[in-house]
């Protein structure tokens, strides 16, 4: 027996495209309709896609286009728990709405807040939209997991070895910054 669990694959065969996408989408369009609700209503125009490419690692399972328009997600996501699969969709969901409003999400600490365009000078948010490109890895993802907080409600939590975003999980803790 090993001493600490590691993170590993599963052995299951994934499930064809077309049946992931029919079991995923449901979740997918319940959390797009929580950040509609929350007044981020381009997010409304994100689609989900899948992707057997999305899972080349054994905690990697999807992604956000940088435009915010489509999310790619393994059908290997459908083997796992709900809260893990909400968690991992509202991660991308978060990324989603921090490129459709860019430069509008601020990290503080482990949270954002929310800027708005009309209430600055053109070059002062010129400035704001250069530092938002320029922020390094961790600032992304703890800035999409900071969003999906802004909208839910609660914290992402990261679970288990493989450290999966899981929603309604916040005792497993934050995002271990460094985590790719
Ligand atoms: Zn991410």
């Amino acid at each position: 027996m090993r001493a600490r669990a590691e993170c590993e694959d599963s052995e299951l065969t994934p499930l064809p495209k077309a049946v992931a996408a029919r079991v995923l989408d449901p979740y997918f369009q319940r959390l797009v309709s929580r950040f509609v609700e929350s007044g981020l209503t381009r997010a409304s125009k994100t689609r989900l896609q899948v992707d057997v490419r999305m899972h080349d690692t054994p905690r990697h399972f999807a992604a956000c286009r940088d435009d915010g328009l489509l999310v790619l997600v393994a059908p290997q996501l459908c083997d796992q728990p709900v809260p893990t699969v909400e968690g991992i969709l509202a991660h991308e969901l978060g990324h989603a709405a921090d490129f459709l409003y860019p430069a509008e999400w601020v990290l503080r600490g482990r949270r954002v807040v929310r800027r708005r365009r009309e209430d600055f000078e053109e070059e002062e948010w010129e400035r704001f939209a250069r530092a938002w490109q320029k922020r390094d890895a961790d600032a992304v993802e703890l800035t999409a997991d900071g969003i999906a907080e802004w909208v839910l409600g609660t914290p992402l939590g990261y679970c288990g070895p493989c450290r999966l975003q899981t929603l309604g999980a916040p005792e497993c803790g934050r995002r271990p910054v460094g985590l790719r």
